[in-house]
């Protein structure tokens, strides 16, 4: 047993110390979790339904403990965890509502009698899950897992385990029985006697590619299934007929907001050359206008980032963007975890802050000259979670979206995730998908029944 101190960001004060599981507590926490399976599996659709509204009414109901935690530990702004909790009630709402539609049995014709695809679920399922939305990453995990009839076993990043308990205690207050929604405070090194563990059936994480990497590699030596969900370098491509105006606010909320902690933030902006000097006029001005301060209170927008260290690499990438000739346009300047909004212009692609994740307050522009100049800058990167189209051209945009080697194509808007939408990522973003029908099928046996 070991123990693991949240500190806040903001102010450096230690917020509470956790004792790790033990091994012995490990390997009886996952057996409960199996156990409890065999009996959870067997209730009705109207009854997981019923608890899962429950939940949401929970996180509705005691909002302000959940946020304030998370706000606490990562240095999110309160107003952006206020709205993470209620995303994730409205997750729960989805799947309580949709769950029974999404697993009904699909009839294929053969030349049996009667033959389908049942859809069952597969048991206890290991969340290795990142604090950058701490409710929201879990919760788009759990609420389709528990609605399939799966048990949900949470190993949280070590600095959000204040967040990691009050997740178990929204399914507790909700009225899930025991051991269904499950919480292990533990390290990442302890991960892969975990999956070890034959109570445990497949891994989903969230997180960066090394650590999905070490993950589905101990996943794969024991056949066990892997979703991955990792990082992103979200191109924002602006073409010279879009809206300025309203595509300058679009990008500033694509990269600024969770203080540019989240995978599929716009992280490049790529803009045509013909209205670059305009637009970046327009949106230096809105950037200014971003206001930092105590992630506790209502009006700030940027808070800290979620550890010094991350805050420190950020600082690296922009610094070496700049000595290679990139423009520091505002920003740049760090204390502590804090770092100041910032835009670097004239990137090019060997620059860090094009070719690597920047995973921060930190926008990076990169010009272009034609559509097909802006369509390889896009795909110029190992990730390939999702990008941002702006135009009046709908249609052209739509034409070309094939073209982009992207889990997704947001055309005049910015990435987001939408529990009625596939969430996932090709290349180097990791593979599977979240949410959607497409999200809870992940997990699920899809038996075939054949009655001759
Ligand atoms: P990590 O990927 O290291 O952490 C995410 C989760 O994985 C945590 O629960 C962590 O546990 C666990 N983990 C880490 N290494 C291993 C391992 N070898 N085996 C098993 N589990 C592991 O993120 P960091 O906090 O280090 O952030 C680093 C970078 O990752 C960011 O700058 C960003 O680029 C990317 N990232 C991407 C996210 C996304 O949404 N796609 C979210 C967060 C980070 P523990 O905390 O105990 O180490």
């Amino acid at each position: 047993m070991t123990k693991v101190t949240s500190i806040n960001p903001y102010n450096g004060d230690e917020i509470k110390t956790f004792k790790t599981h033990t091994k012995v507590e490990i390997s009886e926490i996952l057996n409960k979790a199996d156990k409890r399976f065999y009996s959870w599996r067997e209730t009705t659709f109207a009854h997981r339904k019923k608890l899962m509204l429950a939940a949401a009414a929970e996180l509705k109901k005691n909002i302000k403990e959940y946020a304030e935690t998370m706000t606490a530990e990562i240095g999110k702004p309160i107003s952006q965890s206020i709205a993470e909790i209620e995303k994730c009630a409205w997750v729960c709402e989805y799947y309580a509502e949709q769950a029974e539609d999404h697993m009904a049995n699909s009839i294929i014709k053969t030349d049996a009698h009667k033959s389908y695809t049942s859809y069952e679920p597969i048991g206890v399922v290991l969340a290795v899950m990142p604090w950058n939305y701490p409710f929201w990453q879990v919760f788009r995990f759990a609420a389709p897992a528990l609605m399939a009839g799966n048990i949900g076993v949470l190993k949280h990043a070590s600095n959000v385990f204040g967040s990691a308990l009050n997740i178990e205690k929204v399914f507790k207050r909700a009225g899930f029985p025991d051991n269904c929604f499950i919480t292990l405070l533990v390290g990442s090194e302890s991960i892969e006697e975990v999956i070890e563990n034959p109570n445990i059936k497949a891994v989903t994480l969230t997180g960066s590619g090394p650590a999905g990497s070490a993950v589905a590699a101990t996943a794969g030596k024991h056949i066990k299934k892997t979703v991955l969900e990792l990082g992103g370098n979200n191109a924002l491509v602006v073409m010279k007929d879009c809206d300025i105006d309203k595509t300058v606010d679009i990008c500033v909320q694509a990269r600024f907001q969770n203080t540019g902690q989240s995978c599929i933030a716009g992280k490049r902006l790529l803009i045509d050359d013909k209205i670059s000097e305009v637009f970046i006029e327009k949106l230096l001005v809105k950037v200014r206008e971003l206001k930092s301060g105590d992630p506790m209170e209502e009006e700030t927008y940027i808070g800290t980032m979620a550890r010094e260290d991350l805050a420190k690499e950020l600082e690296q990438q922009v610094k070496n963007t700049i000595k290679a000739g990139g423009k520091l346009e505002i920003g740049g300047k760090r204390q502590g975890a804090y770092f100041e909004p910032t835009v670097v212009s004239n990137v090019s692609p060997t620059m860090d802050m094009f070719k690597q994740e920047t995973f921060g307050p930190a926008l990076s522009i990169t010009t272009f000259k034609t559509v097909d100049e802006a369509i390889e800058l896009s795909n110029n990167s190992r990730f390939g979670l999702g990008v941002s189209i702006f135009t009046k051209n709908i249609e052209a945009a739509e034409k070309i979206a094939y073209k982009f080697d992207e889990g997704a194509v947001f055309i005049n808007s910015l990435v987001k995730s939408d529990p009625r939408l596939p969430f996932g990522g090709v290349k180097e973003s990791g593979y599977g998908r979240e949410l959607s029908e497409h999200g809870i099928r992940e997990f699920l046996n899809r038996k075939t029944i054949y009655i001759n």
